[in-house]
């Protein structure tokens, strides 16, 4: 029997509802705060995630699915879509409108990670893309946006968690102490964070093992390293979030993975166990270098990524977003005649969610299949109903029935329900 590859999941049954109850929201939701929906390339040329991402990152140092085409090009899936957005952005001129862009997007993406809880090689990101401005406003304005799009789902126990890189001139001579910090303790590093030592020092802070020694905890902080510019654009970020009312603890040790960041990074993390170590939900961050560094015009963003499978894992066993896709009417097909199969189109067309039976069922099984779907009503065409011209139609909730002529079966929905 084949199976699934390993760290892919199957969403089916109350589980596949839930996904699709997510997108519909995420689709209406953004609708609302007015930003474009953005499909790119599920492959990428890899160049673009080596340049875009950071070749110096997790993500394309280890976790990136490369193949070579048989054009002998080098491919990427992609791991992220920020790249991909911003690739598209400069490729199709976005920067030529006269206002900023607001893009989201919705699908998989790719990574070769070791599975675990909320960990997976397949998973689908949501996120947004503002690009062409910098305005501490505009930060506030997309972490408390995010924050409500989870709190809309119904998760429960977020805590939103910011941190400043700052500006490039900031960010580099933090990077110069931390490692000198860190490499007093080099040997006692995990071998991952011996490796992100040369490449990627920040993102020892928020290692999954040594960030929580406390060797790491007492590193120097980016904020104690900021120029005068950089720490007026945090405190008036927090001062943005104060009069937004959005609660929020400021975490020091956040860094966040990709080479791209400056100024704000945000995580929105749920405090839920199912999660175990992959209890970040949200995570997102200003970066106002990416466009140039892919031969775009200088310009400012910030955006952020939610896991979908991970607010799944933790809706599981709420109630709150199974929103029922109802079945207003079952046709309890019992003659395989036409007409049963005309009346459940028309009911599609007047609107009504309809289901017919194709298999050759008897009444005794087709009983059955109502109790599954559990619809609001029942239409029984038999040999019976089609010689008299009149159907039997079963109120499924209260089991009273009535005999309704043939042709006004649409009109009596139409009246009675
Ligand atoms: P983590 O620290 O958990 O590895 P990350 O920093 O790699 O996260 P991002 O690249 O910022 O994550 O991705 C944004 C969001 O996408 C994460 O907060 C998480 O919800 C989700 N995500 C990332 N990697 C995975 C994965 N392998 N499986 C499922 N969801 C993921
Ligand atoms: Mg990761």
């Amino acid at each position: 029997m084949i199976q699934k590859p390993k760290g892919t999941i199957d969403l089916f049954g109350e589980k596949g509802k839930i996904f699709n109850n997510i997108e519909m929201y995420t689709h209406d939701f953004m609708k609302l705060n007015n930003f474009e929906y953005v499909k790119v390339p599920t492959f990428e040329s890899s160049n673009l995630y080596k340049r875009g991402v950071g070749e110096s990152t997790d993500i394309v140092n280890k976790e990136t699915y490369d193949f070579v085409d048989k054009g002998g090009r080098e491919m990427t899936l992609r791991p992220e879509f920020t790249a991909g957005i911003v690739r598209s952005y400069i490729e199709n001129k976005e920067y030529s409108y006269n206002r900023l862009k607001k893009y989201y997007y919705f699908g998989s993406c790719f990574r070769y990670e070791r599975p675990q809880n909320g960990r997976f090689r397949e998973f689908t990101q949501f996120g947004v893309e503002v690009i062409g401005a910098k305005n501490a406003r505009l930060d506030a304005d997309i972490i408390y946006m995010a924050y409500k799009y989870l709190e809309g789902i119904g998760i429960k126990n977020l805590k939103v968690k910011i941190n400043t890189l700052g500006d490039n001139e900031s960010r580099n001579k933090y990077k110069e102490i931390l490692k000198e910090y860190i490499s007093k303790d080099y040997d006692n590093l995990c071998d991952l964070c011996k490796d992100r030592f040369d490449r990627n020092p920040l993102r020892i802070l928020d290692c999954k093992y040594d960030g929580s020694r406390d060797y790491i905890k007492n590193a120097p902080k980016t904020i104690d390293y900021l120029n005068e510019d950089s720490i007026n654009y945090f405190n008036s970020v927090k001062d943005s979030l104060n009069e937004l009312g959005i609660d929020y603890e400021v975490d020091t040790t956040l860094v966040r993975g990709l080479d791209y960041y400056t100024h704000t990074v945000f995580e929105i993390i749920s405090s839920d166990e199912r999660l175990g170590l992959a209890s970040t939900i949200c995570g997102g961050g200003r970066y106002d270098n990416l466009v140039r560094m892919l031969d775009g015009p200088d310009t400012a963003a910030i955006g952020f990524a939610i896991g979908i499978e991970r607010i799944i894992t933790v809706l599981e066993s709420d109630e709150e977003f199974k929103i029922e896709n109802d079945i207003d009417i079952y046709v309890m097909n019992l003659t395989n005649d036409a007409f049963a199969y005309k009346l459940n189109n028309d009911l599609r067309s007047n609107g009504y969610v309809s289901e017919i039976c194709y298999e050759n069922k008897n009444m005794k099984q087709q009983w059955k299949i109502v109790d599954e779907l559990n619809p609001s009503f029942v239409v029984i065409i038999g040999e019976d109903e089609i010689a008299s011209g009149y159907v039997t139609i079963k109120d499924n909730k209260t089991k009273e029935q009535i005999n309704v002529k043939n042709e006004d079966i649409i009109e009596y929905f139409n009246t009675y329900y």
